[in-house]
């Protein structure tokens, strides 16, 4: 095998094997370094996909449960088979995980198994379980992700009180369960065990949830998700967690500990960064523990890079990966760019809420004279024909030149929708641009083109 590359990345997360994949279809020699034996990160392992298998199958179950029955049609008893569930969401993973083995090798990247780290300029040391393999290369790309973050008081024992990793395999329906965070991970995975029978309290520090997220959004998506059952209780600062004989003990500040049989804590990821040998290569981290780079990804450090959630920027897969193409494309081309004022944002619950550009409030703290068009999904005939009709989508563009400075939509296929408000925002687009193209009839994607219509009080269809 050998040993000197063009490239060495560490961390085959979305960031890692997607830089790797690219630098090697750019005629780079190219090595990937990963110490889980499952490629594809945290993202395919235990983060966006096999919660997202577990939202979309605990969906079905309470549609069976309820929601056919509006339909028309009638079903006998609904049951659940939690370990059949469990196993489908493992075979998503595992087929996914074996694709990215399989890129590699179409691509010829050499893939290295173990724990990576720096020795110097442009030497890593590979920690395998065969022994230590020294390698050396012209750029080292670092790109080793997240975990999540801790809670001081909160023993996390790797069974009843866990983080998200150990909430994607419950061995059963929790009774009570207590979510502290009600970010992104908090809610997507609030929604699977409620709707899969579990009582769910989330617990909030922050008066809202969903922060960062555009606030008249947050709001609307706080009461949908209340209606289905999640219990918020806001403004609460949890202080610990510890197990007890009957289950487990979540205390908050100035108020009644609660009683829970399982926690999940989501309170935020912190970067991966033990173990990595930054000090060889001269490299501190900054305040919140994350590498330093410049607007191409470098560090400090010569011929060294950095990307995903190890550096700056909102902790998404999709920001890793657009960051490992422009890295590397620069590498070989001179030029790279990523558009950080276009990366969409998405809660995968039901409805999906996602964002691009500002949000509202962003607009009114920097005082920008904004119009902002608003359309309900009632108004949108393929809405009611699914029977999702809660939400909205909002345009926001500027007063003066009408460009489109933000779009958020709490709904159906929130999600997918948010694409063309984040193509059109790389374009540069007006809000009239978006109303004027066609859209298909009936399709979720017409209450874009409404609420662009809105922005200057012209929507038909409200
Ligand atoms: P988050 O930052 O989205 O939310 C954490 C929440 O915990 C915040 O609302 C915060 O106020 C709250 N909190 C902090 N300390 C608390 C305390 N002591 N008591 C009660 N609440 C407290 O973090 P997350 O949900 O853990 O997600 C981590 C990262 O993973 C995010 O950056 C997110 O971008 C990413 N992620 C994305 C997706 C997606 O794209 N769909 C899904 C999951 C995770």
């Amino acid at each position: 095998m050998p040993t000197a590359f063009d490239l060495i990345v560490i961390g085959a997360g979305p960031g890692g094997y997607v830089a790797a994949i690219k630098a090697a279809q750019l005629g780079l020699t190219v090595a990937c370094i990963e110490r889980e034996a499952a490629l594809g990160g945290t993202c395919l392992r235990i983060g966006c996909i096999p919660s997202k298998v577990l939202l979309e199958s605990s969906e079905k179950f309470a549609e069976a449960k309820g929601d056919f029955a509006r339909h028309g049609i009638k079903l006998g008893a609904v049951e659940l088979d939690l370990p059949a569930m469990l196993r489908r969401k493992d075979t998503v993973v595992t087929t996914l995980t074996k694709g990215v083995e399989g890129l590699f090798k179409k691509n010829k990247v050499t893939r290295f198994a173990g724990h990576g780290r720096l020795a110097g300029p442009g030497q890593v040391i590979v920690e395998s379980k065969d022994g230590m393999i020294e390698l050396s290369a012209k750029h080292i790309l670092i790109a080793t992700g997240s975990k999540p973050a801790p809670l001081k008081g909160v023993e996390l024992d790797g069974d009843r009180i866990g983080t998200s990793t150990e909430a994607l395999c419950y061995p059963e329906v929790p009774k009570q369960l207590v979510v502290i965070g009600a970010g992104y991970i908090g809610l997507e995975l609030s929604s699977v065990w409620s709707r899969l029978g579990a009582k769910v309290t989330v617990l909030e520090f922050l008066p809202r949830i969903l922060p960062g997220m555009d606030s008249e959004l947050a709001a609307e998506a706080q009461k949908i998700f209340t209606k289905q059952g999640l219990e918020f209780r806001l403004g609460a600062r949890v202080t610990a967690a510890k197990t007890t004989k009957k289950g487990c003990r979540v205390e908050i500040e100035g108020a009644e500990p609660v009683e829970c049989d399982r926690v999940l804590l989501a309170v935020g990821r912190v970067p991966n960064t033990d173990n990595l040998g930054l000090d060889t290569s001269g490299l501190a981290l900054d305040e919140k523990g994350r590498i330093p780079v410049d607007d191409h990804f470098a560090t400090q450090a010569s011929g060294v890079f950095a990307l995903g959630d190890v550096i700056r920027g909102p902790m998404l897969a999709h920001k890793a990966e657009e960051e490992g193409i422009a890295c590397v494309e620069r590498l070989v081309t001179g030029y790279g760019h990523v558009d950080y004022n276009t990366i969409p944002g998405v809660v995968y619950t039901h409805p999906e809420i996602a964002s691009v550009g500002r949000s509202e409030d962003q607009l009114k703290d920097e005082k920008a004279e904004y119009r902002k068009g608003v359309f309900p999904f009632m108004g949108s005939g393929r809405a009611r024909s699914l029977g999702q009709t809660e939400g909205r989508v909002k345009v926001l563009a500027d007063a003066k030149t009408d460009r489109v400075l933000g779009v958020h939509i709490i709904g159906p296929r929130a999600g997918d929708l948010i694409a063309e408000a984040a193509a059109a925002m790389a374009f540069g687009a007006s809000s009239e641009d978006i109303a004027r193209v066609c859209h298909a009839h009936p399709t979720l994607a017409e209450s874009l083109k409404e609420a662009a219509l809105a922005v200057t009080g012209q929507a038909i269809h409200v």
